[in-house]
């Protein structure tokens, strides 16, 4: 008998994907530059020049067999060298390589850290709304989804709700800042507060409880807001980075867990980690993607083109009567549905031929994602479309 669980993970496509899809086969029909898709997060600007030119570099003067080989399981240890001098440099800590994993990507950091710390029947809270495969990666590893909603202006985390969320089943919190699909920085004093309430709550029920980090948008921050570095703030902290989105390479998988060194018995959970890895399939992390990396620490995408998205997208769509809150972040716009259900707006938008995402599948009505990592041409080109279904609902 097949697992019918993954069967329906696999017949079933996302809400993102099934409006990707759309998309493509809208563009075959009218033309690719008459469809304004927003629907996917796919960076869309070039990995800078220190990705491509040191990986042909490696390709021709580095060992032929090693340089494809694999690498111990944690990752290889000069890389992870560089990675956690760089990680100390910036956060002023003074961690050991040995804190690091190497990882494909976020999703494998998160999969790898939930199976590691969640066991069967145990809740792990989610501030929605959220990433959607936080869900099935919870579920996949027996534990149960508590959904809490953040305060619906700011889009920081609503404390009341939070605290009647936490009980003696909570095995941990995933917080994601900058937020996949709201664009919000929880504030340096909102992350004191949480981790404050999480520090009672772990004395109140005797027993760690983890605050998971997911934290591939850590770099895509505009102005002077700063992403707060949570393991200063509390003990049982473990860190789910990706390099997919700072540097544009989403394809190539890679990424790591950082396990706090303050973490209660820190070698059990970093050897639970490894394990979960290895009970996982994952091998080790693909060994040139981690090579790369000591090259390209510090090095960005060119951020300044989202930055440019996200201001004209906000001054636009409000002058258009839209409202948003305004992300500091991330490269999402998360705008208030003009009509209950956000389906309803999905569609009317499909008909001027703008394509975002509903906000259901994150946890959150009435609202819409917009992805803006695309060209600021496209942003420009889709504005005339945009006035027409502010017009389409009166909101001018
Ligand atoms: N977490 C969030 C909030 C994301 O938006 C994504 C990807 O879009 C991921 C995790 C997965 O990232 P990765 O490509 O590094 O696996």
């Amino acid at each position: 008998m097949i697992n019918k669980k993954m069967q329906g993970l696999g017949a079933k496509r996302s809400v993102i994907r099934e409006l990707f899809e759309y998309g493509k086969i809208r563009k075959a029909e009218i033309g690719e530059e008459n469809v304004f898709d927003f629907s996917l997060g796919n960076p869309s600007v070039p990995a800078p020049d220190c990705v491509n030119e040191n990986l042909v570099k490696l390709l021709n003067e580095s060992d032929p067999i090693s340089v494809h080989g694999y690498t111990s399981a944690q990752g290889d240890a000069n890389v992870r060298q560089s990675i956690i001098e760089y990680v100390n440099k910036t956060h002023s800590v003074e961690y050991s390589k040995d804190c690091l994993y190497m990882t494909v990507g976020a999703a494998a950091a998160l999969t790898c850290s939930l199976t590691a710390l969640v066991n069967q029947g145990e809740e792990v809270i989610v501030l929605a709304p959220y990433f959607p495969e936080y869900k099935v990666f919870i579920e996949r590893c027996g534990g149960v989804v508590r959904e809490v909603l953040c305060d619906q202006v700011t889009f920081q985390p609503d404390f009341d709700k939070l605290e009647k969320a936490i009980n003696k089943n909570t095995a941990a919190i995933i917080i994601n800042s900058p937020n996949n699909p709201t664009g919000a920085v929880i504030s340096k004093e909102n992350v004191q507060k949480l981790c404050d309430m999480f520090q009672n709550a772990q004395e109140r029920y005797s027993k760690p409880i983890y605050i998971i980090c997911d934290e591939p948008y850590r770099e895509l921050v505009y102005g002077d807001v700063k992403v707060a570095f949570v393991p200063k703030f509390y003990n049982n902290t473990i860190v789910c980075y990706s390099y997919s989105k700072s540097l544009s390479i989403p394809g190539e998988r890679i990424g790591y867990v950082l396990v706090s060194p303050k973490v209660d018995s820190f070698l059990e959970v970093y050897q639970a980690i490894c394990g979960a890895g290895r009970a996982l399939g994952f091998v080790c992390a693909p060994s040139l993607l981690q090579k790369v990396l000591p090259y390209c620490l510090g090095k960005t995408s060119d951020v300044d083109v989202y930055d440019t998205n996200r201001k004209l997208l906000l001054k636009k769509l409000t002058e258009y009567g839209f409202t948003a809150v305004k992300p500091d972040g991330a490269f999402y716009l998360f705008l208030k549905s003009p009509v209950e259900d956000a389906y309803e707006f999905c569609e009317r938008a499909k008909q001027f031929e703008i394509i975002f995402v509903p906000s259901d599948d994150f946890g959150c009505k009435g609202y819409v994602r917009i992805s803006y990592c695309v060209t600021t041409e496209q942003i420009e080109k889709s504005l005339p479309a945009f006035k027409k279904l502010a017009e389409s609902y009166n909101l001018i």
